[in-house]
């Protein structure tokens, strides 16, 4: 057969294709990054990079990927821990985040139409300029890209992603309008079509086809947005007003960190505020709304023993919003699960990762995020990749994790790769309907194959979840007899 990168050069300009080692080593992790021996079983090194500039070019790829059964991964800017954008199999890494225009608003400015690859910080001060604003983004707004958190498995299939403004608007699937998107077969869809409905490709990690151009709802700039800390000195307090607060009040964003991460910044030399389990709160809307708001939420705070720290820290947390890893400063590694509970079940959780910590005899500290009616959790351990040995052991501990949120009826956040173990939990009774639309459009399996619905290896063995806390650690126990050393 003919030569992949030569054929790709027949669709696209040379400057849009790496065919250079160095150059497709970058697209070969995500934002983890793998002990060793584990990675040996992915062939994580794409054959080819891609870097597209319109639906047309990324009509053509899929097209020969079809005829050469080559596997396409699509990737934006490869923000996210749980393998998605990593290949499986080799083939076509696809980087769309050159394609990043914003191409207009449109149904009287409540939605506005974008390419896949904007970047979503770009596109809220784009926004703002209009006086108007996004309903929700993710906290890594200034780097990933609209499509990769469209395409992102978050909560699962149909739902995906939430973060900043969720708990007010709902998760990503609420807020996407219409979408692009470029089939395995080659053909391109408008969405909502006859026959597709735009949830049918959101939270899929791209395995169902490319998204070229997305639509998304905007709303006008509140005219007001004020914030606030909080510190509560034991944990069933802040649950208590978590709880209460979840049931009374719509805040716009509120996130909490535990005693514990408090203390780990400490150490690490990274900003603390305050001490203690400290919440913020993010209120936004007109005038009089967000302070008969701001009344209710002294009160809850009054009633579950917290302290006010004041409006100055708040608004200080607020705009850090966009550095929750910021604790990896003091690592240089960071292991972490993110896991989404039932606030009804927030007190058990954060006592279940307390004991975690103790078994594992590591500091655990957790950032949360607040939604409607769970709360998003991200448990935190530093660490030291370079200490090959205990990194690799200790990557078990996010297992861990995920066996927490299963036994609290939670679920882990994101599909992926390396949760794909999760799939039937966390895409629920949609993984059927994930599972019929893969095998009907995509026979061939070139779309990112591996992820989302299966853990797969480069042997096409899938990895069943009973051998993954075992394999972590017998991976540990070779790394320390000096196997896979190079
Ligand atoms: C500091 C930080 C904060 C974060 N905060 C949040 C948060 O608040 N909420 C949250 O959900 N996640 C969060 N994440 C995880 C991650 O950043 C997001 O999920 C992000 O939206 C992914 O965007 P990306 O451009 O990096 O996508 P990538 O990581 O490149 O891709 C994500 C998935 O989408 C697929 N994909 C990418 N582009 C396309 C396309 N055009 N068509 C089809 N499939 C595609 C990829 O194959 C992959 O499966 C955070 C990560 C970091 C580092």
């Amino acid at each position: 057969m003919s030569d992949l990168t030569e054929d790709l050069r027949g669709i696209l300009e040379e400057d849009r294709i790496a065919s250079d080692v160095f150059e497709r080593l970058l697209y070969g992790h995500d934002l983890v990054s793998l002990p060793p021996l584990l990675a040996k079983v992915y062939k994580s090194l794409p054959d080819v990079v891609v870097r597209p500039g319109n639906a047309e070019q990324i009509a053509a790829i899929v097209r020969l990927a079809l005829k050469r059964k080559t596997p396409i991964v699509p990737r934006g800017s490869s923000t996210s821990p749980t393998g998605g954008s990593m290949p499986v199999f080799g083939g076509i890494a696809m980087d769309l985040s050159g394609m990043d225009r914003i191409l207009g608003l449109d149904d009287g400015e409540s939605t506005v139409q974008v390419e896949p690859g904007l970047i979503w910080e770009h596109l809220e001060r784009y926004l703002a300029g209009q006086g108007l604003a996004l309903n929700t983004y993710p906290t890594s707004a200034p780097s990933s890209t609209v499509a990769g958190w469209v395409a992102g498995s978050g909560l699962g299939y149909g739902v995906g992603g939430v973060g900043v403004g969720t708990s007010k608007y709902g998760p990503i699937a609420d807020n996407v309008t219409s979408l692009q998107v470029v089939l395995p077969s080659g053909e391109t869809v408008d969405i909502p079509s006859g026959d597709y409905a735009v949830g049918d490709f959101i939270g899929t990690d791209g395995i169902l086809g490319i998204i070229t151009r997305v639509g998304l709802k905007v709303r006008k700039q509140p005219a007001v947005v004020k914030s606030g800390a909080f510190a509560f000195e034991t944990v069933p307090d802040l649950c208590h007003a978590i709880d209460r607060l979840s049931q009374s009040v719509r805040v716009y964003f509120s996130e909490f960190e535990d005693r514990t991460l408090g203390e780990m910044k400490g150490s690490a030399d990274v900003p603390v505020h305050g001490s203690g389990n400290v919440l913020s709160v993010t209120l936004d809307g007109d005038e009089e709304t967000v302070s008969s708001d701001l009344s209710k939420l002294h009160q809850i705070v009054r009633e579950c023993n917290g302290q006010t720290l004041g409006e100055a820290l708040g608004e200080e947390i607020w705009t850090e919003r966009f550095n929750p890893l910021q604790i990896k400063r003091g690592g240089p590694s960071l292991l972490s699960s993110e896991f989404n509970v039932a606030t009804a079940r927030l007190n058990e959780a954060l006592a279940g990762l307390a004991r975690i910590g103790e078994k594992h005899r590591v500091q655990v500290g957790t950032l949360g995020i607040l939604l409607k009616d769970s709360v998003n959790l991200l448990p935190m351990v530093l660490n030291d990749e370079r200490k090959r040995f205990g990194y690799t052991l200790s990557v078990g501990i996010t297992k861990a994790f995920n066996d927490l949120a299963l036994e609290l009826n939670g679920t882990p956040y994101g599909v992926g790769l390396f949760n794909a173990f999760y799939s039937r939990e966390i895409h629920g009774a949609r993984l059927e309907k994930l599972k019929l639309l893969k095998k009907k459009l995509d026979p061939q399996n070139i779309m990112n194959p591996g992820k989302s619905m299966k853990h797969m290896t480069r042997y096409g063995i899938a990895l069943p979840r009973s051998l993954y806390g075992a394999t972590m650690r017998s991976f540990g126990m070779l790394e320390r007899l000096g196997v896979g050393k190079s």
